[in-house]
């Protein structure tokens, strides 16, 4: 396979705005992303579907952002999981990762119930801000992604609407997920109540988005008979399950902790680290522990 194919095919968020610049659209495909992260973190289809619709929306926000800026989405409930967690940037890197609830109940609980009460906190780390810009609000027992906009219109006030899929076919035992997709519009100032209310109304009409033929190379065309509006194109962002950790991070993280710890640590042969956002196993030899300890020699010399 050549380059540009395998370019073709990677996962991506495709921006577009209409020819009114009324609204700004972001639409994901990112079934390989939401595969990978099943994978790391050894996820059923509850875990992989909840983790993959935060994965999608924080990657659809970071698109609209610049350069290396980031956004996080953090939703800590008493639902099935304990925290959702999910952070990406936009030049398409994005990881996550759940907690488990132990104490959740899955045999009295519908689907919104698997949210449970709590709160989503999404913060921006932007360029020029030396602080995160953060948000916090309660959760309102419907949708995740209802949430987020939720979120969007009182903690930014921006007005925008948020639809997403993971499509599985319980039939295919080895890896049940087909597809990931989601679609993210933001309303910008030039559009009025009513035509707000029109694309809401038509997006929640819409059958679930594996329902329709959306050109997975060339998306432009099937969104604007979707959406009914001309669309222009902006940028096309690649995506991948993609975590910065390495063992040196770890490493540096661990002089932190002092030399006390970190023989401790030896001696009870704790040599496992393990990244939280990937799930990636790291392990110190006998080797970079006398390098970490050397640290502390050199120090009080
Ligand atoms: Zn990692």
């Amino acid at each position: 396979m050549n380059i540009k194919d395998l370019y073709l095919q990677r996962d991506k968020v495709f921006r577009y705005i209409d020819k009114q610049k009324k609204f700004r659209i972001s639409y994901i495909q990112c079934s390989s992303v939401v595969k990978s992260a099943a994978e790391r973190h050894n996820l059923d289809e509850i875990g992989t579907f909840f983790l993959g619709k935060v994965l999608m929306a924080s990657s659809l926000i970071a698109s609209m952002l610049k350069g290396e800026e980031r956004v996080t989405i953090d939703v800590k409930s008493n639902g099935i999981f304990s925290q959702l967690y999910a952070e990406a940037n936009k030049v398409g890197e994005v990881r996550g990762f759940v907690v488990g609830n132990k104490n959740f109940d899955v045999s009295v609980s519908s689907m919104k119930d698997f949210l449970g009460t709590g709160t989503i906190s999404v913060s921006k780390m932007l360029y020029g801000k030396f602080e995160p810009m953060i948000g916090i609000t309660e959760l309102k027992n419907t949708t995740i992604e209802q949430e987020i906009v939720h979120y969007l219109q009182t903690s930014e006030q921006i007005d925008s609407a948020l639809v997403s899929d993971i499509h599985f076919d319980s039939s295919k035992e080895d890896c049940p997920l087909v597809s990931a997709n989601g679609l993210l519009i933001e309303m910008l100032p030039n559009s009025d109540q009513t035509e707000k209310f029109i694309l809401e109304t038509q997006l929640l009409t819409l059958k679930p988005l594996h329902s329709y033929s959306i050109n997975s190379k060339n998306p432009l065309e099937d969104l604007s008979i979707l959406l009914e509006m001309e669309l222009e194109h902006i940028e096309d962002i690649p995506i991948d399950f993609y975590c910065r950790c390495s063992l040196d991070k770890f490493k540096s993280q661990l002089l932190t902790l002092g030399k006390e710890q970190i023989v401790e640590m030896k001696d009870s042969q704790q040599n496992e680290l393990i990244c939280h956002y990937c799930n990636e196993h790291y392990y110190l030899s006998n080797d970079d522990f006398s390098t970490l300890l050397e640290y502390f020699t050199v120090q009080n010399n």
